[in-house]
């Protein structure tokens, strides 16, 4: 079949601009378009061969090779439809919608966009992701773990594998699209024409429907089913970060492919310790004697017991830091500290030695105390920002 001039076909000339091409092709189209003209062979011809004119004036890459190579070198830059080398009326019909429909096409056809490619049958719709809580402990963060986690999700059903078909029975193209999934109703208005594309109600956008639905899940393809999966969480893990298991959420409608299933990780509550970021913080106490001579005491870490040094003179409220002992960070990036802070436990339920004792030490130490006044900390630190006032 020969073909005409792509210019020619538009009405332009060639040297027409962006916006030249684009008035003309619409004026073209809703001249020529299906819906205007039923059953008209001629007015698709040229609704298709405009259409393909425009494709590739509008773009520059295949318009430079269309001006060089003509047709031969168009087509090299497109698919064309399954007709063979001409343009097919859905590759069209598609393309008028993306620029003049007012339909976002990318929603429609999975996202992909321009180009002159047919889309093919309609496709199975995907299962729904599904979110699940884990709770954890801070020494499973510390060391990482493996949970085992109960779920209930759709399963493809055994019976027809997803078909919804009663075994044995065919699934058909649907009658009312045609397999393709949607249906394009026209709507004249005092303004014009619109064409909107839904979803064909009959197979619910699939394309296709079960002569005799499986009579075990009722023609849907799938079950509820309940299964244990195993989590592993890695070390360094926080609330709110989440592991998407892919495949183990919902399957999809009849033979649609599986959603995700999204557990969301959640720290459980320590009676020992808390948690800055990687640093593990706790406060232990120590008694009179061992603050003013100083001691090694033992202290509790994610790892076990550890060994600190407190130096004498310590005052309560003092912080120590054990280096390398809060957590290790998410994929090995940055390891934590243990902050220590010490309360001084004043003794009570004296016994009678215990008391003699402090009254003896009452009478030398009351005098030693330091005067009424603002707290250490508060003072070390109006020290810092005084210091640092001045450097700058
Ligand atoms: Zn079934
Ligand atoms: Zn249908």
């Amino acid at each position: 079949m020969a073909r005409r001039d792509y210019y020619e076909v538009l009405g332009v000339a060639r040297e027409a601009g962006e916006d030249d091409i684009k008035k003309a092709y619409r004026k073209l189209a809703r001249e020529f378009h299906p819906d205007v003209n039923p059953g008209d062979k001629t007015a698709e011809d040229k609704f298709k061969q405009a259409t393909e004119a425009y494709e590739v004036l509008r773009d520059k890459e295949k318009r430079a090779r269309y001006d060089q190579f003509g047709h031969a070198g168009a087509a090299g830059g497109f698919q064309p439809g399954a007709g063979g080398a001409e343009f097919n009326m859905e590759d069209a019909l598609r393309t008028f919608m993306r620029d003049f429909g007012g339909v976002d096409l990318g929603d429609l056809f999975g996202g992909s966009g321009g180009g002159g490619r047919g889309r093919g049958p309609a496709q199975p719709l995907r299962g729904s992701d599904l979110q699940a809580r884990l709770e954890i402990t801070l020494e499973e963060i510390a060391a990482g773990t493996q949970k085992t986690l109960r779920v209930r999700h759709q399963k493809k059903c055994e019976k027809c594998t997803g078909s919804g078909a009663e075994p044995g029975t065919s699934v058909e193209t649907c009658p009312a699209c045609k397999g393709a999934g949607e249906v394009r109703q026209v709507q004249r208005t005092f303004f014009g024409q619109f064409v909107n594309v839904a979803p064909c109600i009959r197979c619910q956008g699939m394309g296709r429907v079960v002569t005799k639905p499986c009579s075990q899940c009722g023609g849907d393809g799938r079950m509820p089913a309940q299964e244990t999966v195993q989590v592993k969480v890695p070390p360094g893990v926080s609330s709110g970060n989440y592991i998407r298991m892919q495949g183990l959420g919902d399957a999809g409608p009849r033979g649609g492919a599986p959603g995700d299933l999204i557990v969301v990780l959640e720290e459980a509550e320590h009676d020992v310790f808390d948690r800055d970021g990687n640093d593990i913080l706790c406060e232990v106490p120590i008694t009179l004697s061992q603050a003013a001579l100083g001691d090694s005491i033992e202290v509790p870490t994610l790892g076990g017991k550890a060994r600190m040094k407190v130096p004498a003179g310590t005052q309560t409220g003092k912080t120590f830091r054990l280096a390398g002992k809060g957590l290790r960070g998410l994929n090995g990036r940055g390891q934590g500290d243990q902050l220590v802070q010490v309360r001084v436990w004043t003794p009570t339920n004296l016994t009678k030695h215990e008391k003699e004792l402090l009254e003896e030490l009452g009478k030398l130490e009351v005098t030693r105390l330091p005067r009424p006044g603002i707290l250490d900390r508060v003072r070390e630190a109006f020290r810092g920002a005084a210091r640092e006032g001045r450097t700058a």
